[in-house]
């Protein structure tokens, strides 16, 4: 159980936290504290005054600052309280966003950057008591679990705990549905935009991947935005449980990026959160987490009509003149788990890779089956077997998963193309019969030329 409790003193905002849980019959056990999330790291520096409120109980430090030790009376229950402070000052930004916000107008969480837990199994089903003793007046607070109410017990665990987003303050609220399924839209700051047509275009695109899964299974879910101080056209976001939280810098309009944005947080709801714990280190499994998330996004918005197929094609060419330009295409995937929070270019290379393997396994589907199965069976039955057996998402499962869809093993080639990094070359059919794949041949001139797509200007009703 947590009980939250927030303090506003002196133009800031800290919040109380009581942390109640049931003792074992050994007496101890380890305690965690935020540790790194992202590209964050110390956030136990959040973390003050830890101490125990029951009788009996007392903590001792371990050689690791995250992680202490709590002594308590055998099967009694254990108390004990912290102060979470905002520990950054400073801008808003890409550095500072992802760690615990508490300003005086308002606060916003993940549970991996500010709540300490005692270390139990990840996976195991939790029933957990959530309580607020007061709200500041005037004050909006959604999360993760549903409506909000001062006093509540969710269903959940650890793992679902840890990647669950916590809002309050001056947020704006709107209450929308999915065919009866509730989901909350809640926007602070000024923007190019209406609430109303921020949250109606999200439901749009929410809706198209919900359809794209046949999966409507979500009694809740919350969306935020905040604006950033960062410079005028960063945006970014993180999909969470039941939830994806927007980071848009001030002006920043509803239109390509922040679609884009939209359709690939909300797509991981699914991949990988539905389809099970990434295998670790995550970062090797990221070509098919972010790449085949980049791919869908695409796909999802031309499906939703929000996009063109001529629009699609530019951004599929993109896609291909940002490959052939990384200088280090051809980098394996042991470099990408080493180098990818320090290097840009290589952050980006998973996405890019994922995306292209998914449009050729797409097209070789399509033309094995003469029409009949797509990608898409292959995610579906993908959300079935981590309903079946739920477990890690691993690349023996994502090619267990394509297999009787493409008629082949194609664990060769995530080998080639993703551990060893061979150039990975696009089908000429992967957009279908309306754009052809030029140049395929290199240059007379010995010059390396990008293939791009053309549209076939005589097609028309190209919708994918
Ligand atoms: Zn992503």
């Amino acid at each position: 159980m947590y009980i939250f409790a927030p303090v506003l003193q002196d133009n800031a905002f800290t919040l109380d936290i009581e942390l109640h849980f049931a003792g074992n019959a050994g007496g101890w056990v380890e305690l965690e504290l935020p540790s790194r999330w992202a590209n964050q790291e110390r956030l136990y520096e959040n973390i003050r005054d830890l101490r125990p409120l029951s009788a009996g109980t007392r903590l001792e430090d371990t050689a690791k600052p995250s992680i202490k030790i709590v002594r308590h009376i055998p099967n009694r229950p254990v108390q004990l309280r912290y102060r979470l402070v905002q520990n950054w000052k400073g801008e808003l930004i890409q550095n500072t966003y992802l760690r615990p916000i508490l300003q005086k107008d308002y606060f916003q969480m993940v549970g991996v950057n500010f709540l300490v837990h005692p270390v139990w199994d990840n996976d195991k089903p939790l029933t957990l008591q959530l309580e607020w003793a007061s709200v500041p007046t005037g004050w909006t607070l959604a999360d993760s679990f549903g409506r909000f109410a001062a006093v509540r017990s969710v269903q959940t665990s650890l793992r679902k705990l840890f990647e669950s987003l916590f809002i309050g303050g001056d947020f704006r609220l709107l209450q929308r549905r999915i065919d009866s399924q509730p989901v909350e839209v809640a926007i602070r700051g000024r923007w190019p935009f209406s609430d109303d047509q921020f949250a109606d275009l999200a439901i749009r695109i929410l809706k198209t991947e919900r359809q794209l899964f046949k999966d409507n299974d979500f009694p809740q879910y919350l969306i935020s935005v905040i604006p950033t101080e960062d410079k005028p056209g960063s945006l970014a976001g993180t999909g969470l449980t039941n939830a994806f939280a927007a980071y848009l810098a001030p002006g920043t309009k509803l239109e390509a990026d922040l679609k884009q944005l939209l359709a690939h947080e909300m797509l991981h709801a699914w991949n990988p959160q539905k389809f099970g714990r990434l295998a670790q280190p995550e970062e090797s499994m990221y070509w098919f987490s972010e790449g085949f998330t980049d791919y869908y996004a695409r796909e999802v918005l031309v499906r939703a009509g929000l996009m063109s197929f001529a629009e699609y094609t530019e951004s599929v060419n993109r896609l291909l003149r940002d490959y052939f330009a990384s200088p280090v295409r051809d980098a394996g995937n042991a470099r990408i788990r080493k180098e990818f929070w320090s290097n840009t270019a290589m952050q980006k290379l998973p996405y890019l890779r994922g995306s292209l393997l998914a449009l050729n396994w797409n097209a070789e589907i399509l033309q094995s089956s003469r029409g009949r199965s797509s990608l898409d069976d292959v995610m579906r039955s993908l959300l079935a077997a981590a309903r079946q057996q739920p477990g890690v998402l691993d690349s023996q499962r994502v090619s267990r998963a394509v297999e009787p869809f493409i008629g082949r093993d194609v664990m060769p080639d995530i080998g080639r193309f993703i551990e060893s990094g061979t150039i990975l070359k696009t089908r000429t059919d992967a957009l279908g019969s309306c754009a052809d794949l030029e140049p395929t041949e290199p240059k007379a001139d010995g010059k390396q030329t990008l293939p791009q797509f053309h549209l076939r200007s005589a097609v028309s009703d190209c919708r994918r």
